[in-house]
């Protein structure tokens, strides 16, 4: 017998037309890319998305198509997700942080029929739009005041192509497993593959981050995404923003330290969402400044692990309460998140520190579990670890097109590449990325925890470690540090540092000091670059 319950499609439209109701003269605050902040309301958002949806049918663009946004967090781009969409077409976001090779490869897989592009981007791609011949149609997110000439093929100003329509459209009806959105994930071997979100998985996973526990999103928030939107999928926050009818701040293309300090303050954000990098610019603006955070509450940090320093700095000096968060774009991307559970509300100072260094543990909807390498299931006991595993609805379960084939083992589990441990409590920890890890003596270095620790020593900007090889432990922890401007940071110093507190054997047997450390297109540590460029690196006493 089936449940007698009204059929209603999860789908993503479904959470604009709730903000506009419900949360109808709500703000979504932007910095624009010409220059002045902007104020639209969820109910004007919502009637702009509607054109957006009703024009790119007009243009021929049908179910299932791709749509490609090359654009920095506004209201503009907001719309056009919803819009896209709303017409049962895919967003596909474009990372212009990746090479110019990758953009062309991703558009030509993705056959991206139109690209919404912002001003900043117009050079980039009239230099590649030759090489991506699907693109019928180039549509920058501007008015016509400030369209530059261009010789992109059918360019138009938003504004324009927008005003053509007068919003009288109805959503489409399909299916709530229907494609709404495509991000490629920047792999670092072989060419980049798509992760192709259901309206489904879109709305559950932006429910799983709506409660306290997770982003404790309501309406009397003020809620800033300064992770992207072509950063898988924004972290929920485009769809768990309006979903709870919070006021949202869109920081657009400035992204330093002062700008997002500036947008914090003047728009009064309570809560916020980025990656360290985002969050090392800040700090140091405010040790500069000396100025205070006179309203933030919350800030999420993941994509890479949020270093102990930070949350320290964050939570003792202005009051932010620091939340850890995990995920992947192949998880909608969020997988776990480090809110603090009743049982642990004791811990103070440093046994609160040590907890928040964790990741987090899964919420509803995501499940987890770590195992070694034959596949046996390990205990949840905080010290053994082992490869990360992952279920759940927003959880991929292949790439677009099959790409890399079959990704989840006989019992549906999805393979991270993620090293973690699981404590009792169901807190997880990531020890590394399976190959980053560094195999020393039979033994597992964690290259995550020596760079968190060289993080807190004060003359110290940036830090990684890799594994070098070594002729007798096999490899051999390096540390690779930027120094603070003006600091000047030796080994010995950096290595007393460091000594007591982890294990003798895991120090590092040398550190050497670099102007730079690259990273990839999402902020992370390219270890990959990192290991070329230390290739014929040996250790003095090896
Ligand atoms: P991406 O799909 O580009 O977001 O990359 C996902 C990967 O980033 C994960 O598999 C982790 O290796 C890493 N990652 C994300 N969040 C964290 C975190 N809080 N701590 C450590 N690594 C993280």
């Amino acid at each position: 017998m089936l449940g007698l319950m009204q059929d209603w499609p999860l789908l993503i439209h479904r959470i604009i037309d709730h903000a506009a109701k419900q949360h109808g003269q709500r703000q979504v605050i932007s910095r624009s890319i010409e220059g002045p902040m902007h104020s639209i309301s969820y109910g004007e958002i919502r009637q702009r998305s509607m054109k957006v949806a009703q024009r790119l049918s007009r243009d021929g663009i049908r179910l299932g198509d791709r749509v490609a946004t090359l654009a920095w967090n506004t209201w503009r781009h907001l719309e056009c997700w919803y819009g896209i969409a709303g017409l049962g077409a895919i967003y596909h976001t474009v990372n212009p942080r990746l090479f110019e090779e990758q953009i062309i490869y991703i558009v030509n897989h993705a056959e991206d029929r139109i690209l919404f592009l912002d001003l900043t981007f117009v050079p980039m791609i009239e230099k590649i739009a030759a090489r991506i011949p699907t693109v019928e149609r180039f549509i920058v997110l501007t008015d016509s005041a400030h369209l530059p000439a261009t010789s992109l093929k059918n360019a138009v100003a938003y504004e324009d192509w927008l005003a053509e329509c007068d919003g009288d459209f109805r959503w489409a009806n399909f299916d709530e497993n229907t494609a709404a959105g495509l991000c490629y994930t920047s792999g670092t071997t072989g060419n980049p593959k798509g992760v192709v979100y259901s309206h489904r998985s879109n709305v559950l996973h932006a429910m799983m981050l709506i409660p306290k526990e997770a982003f404790g999103l309501s309406p009397g928030d003020v809620v800033m995404p300064v992770v992207p939107l072509f950063h898988a999928n924004s972290w929920s926050l485009a769809f768990s923003g309006p979903m709870s009818g919070s006021t949202m701040v869109m920081p657009g293309a400035k992204l330093d330290g002062a700008s997002v300090y500036d947008i914090l303050e003047t728009q009064k954000v309570s809560v916020t969402a980025a990656v360290p990098t985002v969050w090392l610019g800040l700090l140091a603006y405010l040790e500069q400044t000396g100025k205070p955070l006179s309203h933030l509450k919350r800030v999420f940090i993941g994509g890479s692990a949020c270093p102990r320093a930070m949350t320290e700095k964050f939570e003792r000096n202005y009051g932010v309460n620091v939340i850890h968060a995990w995920g992947m774009t192949e998880m909608s991307p969020v997988g776990s998140v480090c809110f603090v559970k009743p049982e642990l509300g004791e811990l103070r100072d440093d046994a609160l520190y040590d907890l928040k260094m964790k990741q987090g543990y899964a919420p509803f909807m995501v499940e987890m579990k770590i195992a070694n390498d034959k596949g046996d299931e390990l205990p949840w006991d905080g010290k053994t670890f082992g490869r990360l595993k992952v279920k759940g609805p927003a959880v991929a379960k292949s790439y677009f097109r099959g790409e890399g084939g079959q990704i989840l083992d006989e019992d549906g589990w999805f393979d991270t590449g993620d090293v973690a441990t699981i404590d009792a409590y169901g807190y997880m920890q990531i020890t590394d990325r399976a190959k980053d890890v560094i195999k020393s003596g039979g033994e597992w270095i964690s290259s995550i925890d020596l760079e968190n620790l060289a993080l807190g020593h004060p003359d110290v900007a940036e830090a990684a470690v890799i594994g070098v090889a070594h002729p007798k432990w096999d490899e051999r922890p390096l540390l690779i540090i930027v120094p603070k401007p003006n600091a000047n940071p030796d080994k010995d110093s950096l290595l007393a540092f460091m000594q007591g507190k982890i294990a003798k054997w895991w120090m590092p047997d040398d550190v050497v000091f670099v102007p730079d450390i690259p990273h990839t297109a999402t902020g992370k540590i390219q270890k990959m670059e990192l290991r070329e460029r230390f290739k014929e690196y040996r250790f003095p006493a090896a």
